[in-house]
Parts: structure tokens; C-alpha cells; sequence
């Protein structure tokens, strides 16, 4: 009797194990997802504009999901330095706008912030090439150009054209809101970007 009590006790514990490794399975699995334009903001901090959140009081760390930390992994080691970069995944404030941010970067703080709900795996390089990109502008002029080009902030189409220059070179689709308001990358911002890239 004592036998056959271990016995289905052992075999609840295996279905329970088996069960509960479906479960973890269908939980992490992702659907492929077609890399359509997310509905987010990729926006940036200078530590001046005291309207974007503060590093990191303002920040919610969360732990990013499996392929987010998978993609950031993977496109780290092609951006010089941003190993030494501290990439913090967070629940991010929605910008002073309103809209959704899907990333902010803290010169100061040699960081960036990563949002967990509203960055997509796919476009984990986009954003990360993104933020890095202010972190290089920021390292090879010691400030964020304060130059606006058709509405636009040239020192974020500095880091959306960069991201679309780097996007190409490592086969990485990407997202830049800031650069299509403006009608694309001007001779101008990619001097800058090429600049940059030869710099850091
Ligand atoms: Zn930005």
C-alpha cells in the first residue's frame, strides 16, 4: 500500500511538472508578428528637460520578456561601447505629449531606458540603435544639437537617421517617426550621423 501511495504521489508531482512546462511554453512562445509601425514615440532625455522622466527615480524596473532581452543582446554588441552602456528595461511615464515612449537616453547617466509594455521584440534594434545614437552625439559633441530642421529636432533625426543607417548595415528594420515627419534624412543630418560613427 505504502509502495503504491509513493507511487501516485510521484506520478501527480510528473504531471504537474509536464503540466506546468506546456503552460511556461505557451506562455513565453511568441507569434511571429509582421514588423509593422508600432504606436510609440521614440523620444530622448536630455537631462535638462526636466518634462522627460528622471533617471531612474522615474523609472519602474521591470524585467523585460524573453525575445526583448534576446534582441537587445543581440544588437549591443554592433554599437561601439554599448556594452558599457546601462540598459534599463522600465515601465516608462507616457511622454509630455501623451503619446507612448518607447525609449529615453540619459547622456549623463551613459544609460538608456527600454519600455517593457510598449516596445514590440521586433523593434528592440530600431529603439536601441535610436538611443545609442544620442548617446554617440552626445560623446562626440558634449551637447544635443539644438538645430530644428523642417519641425523637427535635428538631434533627433540625428538618431533616426543613424538608426537607419546602422539598420541597413546589420539588417535590422527601423522605425523613425522623427526623420519621416521631416521627409527623410538630409545631406545635412547625414553628414552628422557619418560624423558620429566615424567618432565614437
Ligand atoms: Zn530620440
Amino acid at each position: 500500500m505504502r509502495m503504491r501511495d509513493l507511487f501516485a504521489a510521484a506520478l501527480l508531482i510528473l504531471l504537474a511538472v509536464v503540466g506546468g512546462s506546456f503552460l511556461q511554453a505557451s506562455l513565453t512562445t511568441q507569434a511571429p508578428v509582421p514588423p509593422v509601425e508600432p504606436e510609440v514615440e521614440m523620444t530622448s532625455a536630455p537631462l535638462h528637460d526636466h518634462e522627460e522622466p528622471a533617471y531612474t527615480s522615474d523609472l519602474v524596473i521591470m524585467e523585460p520578456s524573453e525575445c526583448q532581452a534576446t534582441a537587445l543582446a543581440n544588437v549591443i554588441p554592433r554599437l561601439s561601447g554599448a556594452g558599457s552602456v546601462t540598459w534599463v528595461w522600465a515601465a516608462l511615464p507616457a511622454t509630455p505629449r501623451g503619446t507612448k515612449a518607447a525609449g529615453y537616453a540619459y547622456a549623463d547617466h551613459n544609460a538608456v531606458s527600454l519600455s517593457v509594455q510598449d516596445l514590440p521584440c521586433e523593434w528592440v534594434p530600431s529603439v536601441a540603435m535610436h538611443e545609442w545614437m544620442h548617446l554617440a552625439t552626445w560623446e562626440t559633441y558634449g551637447e544635443y544639437p539644438e538645430a530644428i530642421e523642417h519641425g523637427e529636432s535635428v538631434t533627433e533625426l540625428i538618431a533616426d537617421c543613424g538608426s537607419q543607417v546602422l539598420g541597413e548595415r546589420f539588417g535590422y528594420p527601423t522605425y523613425t517617426n522623427y526623420a519621416d515627419r521631416a521627409g527623410g534624412c538630409s545631406e545635412a543630418v547625414l553628414d552628422h550621423v557619418a560624423h558620429i560613427l566615424e567618432t565614437v
